[in-house]
């Protein structure tokens, strides 16, 4: 592994620069990269950013995000390819997976327990909370300043990865990065406003008909939902929509573990694993193929919902020290 010394040399030798994140784009990933980008552009170079996945509205406040492409990324003479928050390959997505094969300096900066190294530079800090406290780190090495529009993606960053700082993985460092962007005079209540309190409706439908599928282990120990793909069209809502609805499932007294099964298409589910004290659901998910974090991680399956949750469930409960309850 690099030190933010040598990435951020790298980064200054860079001229022409393909800079993305992770398929289906969260707060981290996005605010992360536009930070950089912005960044970069403002120290003159050729910058382009973007991710195969449509954005979630909620981030459409997001300054530069006009500038980030979504789909494939255009074909140009690139000389470096930064990647953030990725754990694995395969988290890129089609259409940025083919640069990994270029001839281009590969610069790979994430935040994932026993993330797979690749790269020719590559920084992991499992302790950082959110790849943005990276950044932050990095451009402060890099004796860069940053804009009001880096910091506003910065916070953005932190505070979606920290659950607004209640997760474990929030430290006193967290604290003090996220002072340095307040203090930067960042717009904190507008952001706070513009990811928690202007949700569609179709949002607040979505989660009525989660809870409604809201059922525990015997034990007490794991709890799920189930969002299949009729669920989510009678509530009207999209697959942005169902965000942070894991964390009911892990709200309750008691519960160690919550998962939530979302079908993505016929026969292929994304489950969402969160726990409260002492699961390592990285683990848990990584036994299924996936990965994450200590505390928040997740997996795709194929196959029928019936047999995926009894295998996962079981697997969650014996975790959790459920069995036998
Ligand atoms: P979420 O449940 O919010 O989609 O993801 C929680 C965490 O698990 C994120 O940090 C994400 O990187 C990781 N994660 C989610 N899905 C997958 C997956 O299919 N594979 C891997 N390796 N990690 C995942
Ligand atoms: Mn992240």
């Amino acid at each position: 592994m690099n030190n933010l010394v040598e990435i951020g040399e790298a980064i200054k030798r860079s001229n022409r620069v393909l800079l993305c994140g992770h398929v289906m784009p969260d707060g981290d990933c996005l605010g992360s990269v536009l930070a950089l980008g912005l960044t970069l552009e403002r120290l003159g170079k050729k910058v382009i950013m973007g991710g195969p996945d449509p954005i979630p509205e909620i981030y459409h406040y997001l300054p530069g995000l006009d500038r980030f492409i979504v789909g494939k990324p255009p074909e140009y003479e690139y000389d470096t390819f930064i990647v953030l928050d990725c754990s694995i390959p395969e988290r890129l997505g089609q259409g940025y997976q083919e640069f990994l094969n270029k001839d281009l300096v590969l610069i790979n900066i994430d935040h994932h327990e026993g993330s797979q190294p690749f790269g020719d530079y590559q920084y992991t800090d499992p302790k950082a909370a959110a790849v943005g406290e990276i950044i932050l780190d990095l451009l402060d090495v890099m004796k860069v300043q940053i804009t009001i529009e880096a910091a506003v993606n910065l916070y953005t960053a932190i505070i979606t990865d920290t659950g607004s700082f209640r997760y474990d993985n929030t430290t006193p460092g967290t604290h003090r990065r996220v002072a340095l962007l307040l203090e930067m005079g960042i717009p904190a209540t507008d952001i706070n406003i513009h990811l928690y309190e202007e949700k569609p409706l179709a949002a607040l439908k979505i989660l009525g008909a989660a809870l409604d599928t809201l059922t525990a282990s015997p034990c007490g120990r794991v709890c799920w939902m189930t969002i299949t793909r009729e669920i989510l069209h009678k509530a009207g809502a999209l697959d942005e929509h169902t965000d942070g609805l894991i964390n009911y499932a892990r709200s309750i007294k008691g519960v160690e573990v919550g998962l939530l099964f979302r079908e993505i298409s016929n026969d292929l589910y994304k489950i969402s694993f969160r726990s409260k004290n002492s699961v390592d659901v990285n683990k848990l998910a990584a036994s299924f193929g996936g990965g994450g974090h200590t505390r928040a991680a997740g997996c795709v399956l194929q196959g029928d919902l019936k047999t995926i949750q009894e295998q996962i469930i079981t697997a969650a409960i014996l975790a959790a020290g459920g069995a036998g309850n």
